[in-house]
């Protein structure tokens, strides 16, 4: 394999905001995959990898986390600015992630009952995806995200296409691996029709209701899924649980769960 001079390789960045790590863990369990890239990309600031880092412009830059902090807004602001290409990776950058939950709670009395000082912690009452800030060029789903699917992104990327990613529900999956479907035969809340695949169906392959942490996919008709498991027993608390997760946030399960809460008035969730 000829090495390209360091001038030609694409120079690659790796940022955090509110998250748990996982998304950036994935492209480091990449490991061979990376070393094979070595040729065509440099990293220059992951700083889950290399306390080295190197400043922008930066060709492609992945974006782990949502915004939750005065700061987080500015500094997403310059990323973008020295970014050619950035992209979102996970269901906190692409919808507010688990965090995005205090989007329905009072910020301010969560801030009292958690710290013993809430007057030092200056943060959003929100937490929001990275695309509700800058223009983001692609967004990459899951909870976390899918090493395959990552690296078939930074490939499309370096090689300027756009990336072979998914967009059909996890139920086309389940039918691919001839798993039975949960929602039909056993009534259970499965998000599967209206979660976008890219984890080949595995929680319905295992009789596990899908909760959905690739978020939507397209088309999706969540309003006629939730009411078919209502008429089937699922209560209306139960439904808007299995909606407010990872991607609650996301516009049609925030959307969806909402409608089931003010139709539903005294199953609110408690705050
Ligand atoms: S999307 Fe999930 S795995 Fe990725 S950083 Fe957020 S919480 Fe962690
Ligand atoms: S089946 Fe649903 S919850 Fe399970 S991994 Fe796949 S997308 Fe996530």
């Amino acid at each position: 394999m000829t090495n390209l001079p360091m001038k030609e390789k694409k120079r690659l960045a790796v940022f955090k905001f509110a998250s748990c790590d996982g998304c950036q863990l994935s492209l480091l369990s990449c490991e061979d995959e990376l070393l094979a890239l070595a040729d065509k990309v440099e990293i220059v600031h992951f700083l889950e990898l290399s306390s080295h880092t190197q400043t922008g412009p930066f060709d492609l830059t992945l974006v782990e986390g949502s915004i939750s902090t005065h700061e987080d807004e500015d500094r997403i602001r310059e990323i973008r600015r020295q970014s050619r290409v950035l992209v979102t990776i996970g269901a906190c950058a692409t919808a507010g992630g688990i965090q995005s939950l205090r989007n329905w709670a009072d910020h301010d009395e969560y801030l009292q009952r958690v710290y013993a000082h809430p007057e030092y912690i200056d943060s959003l009452a929100t937490s929001t995806a990275i695309s509700d800030h800058v223009t983001v060029d692609f967004e990459l789903r899951g909870c976390p995200v899918d090493k395959v699917q990552l690296l078939e992104v930074v490939l499309a990327f370096i090689n300027q296409r756009r990336p072979n990613i998914p967009s059909h529900s996890v139920c086309l999956d389940c039918k691919r691996r001839g798993v039975v479907c949960i929602a039909v035969t056993q009534a259970k809340p499965c998000l599967g029709p209206i979660t976008q695949a890219g984890c080949g169906a595995i929680c319905p392959a295992y009789h596990r209701p899908c909760y959905g942490c690739f978020g939507p996919c397209d088309q999706a008709n969540a309003k006629a899924m939730s009411e078919h498991y209502l008429e089937v027993g699922v209560t209306p608390l139960q439904m808007i649980h299995q909606l407010r997760n990872m991607n609650s946030a996301a516009k049609l399960f925030q959307i969806e769960s909402n409608r089931i809460e003010s139709e539903h008035p005294t199953n609110r969730p408690a705050p």
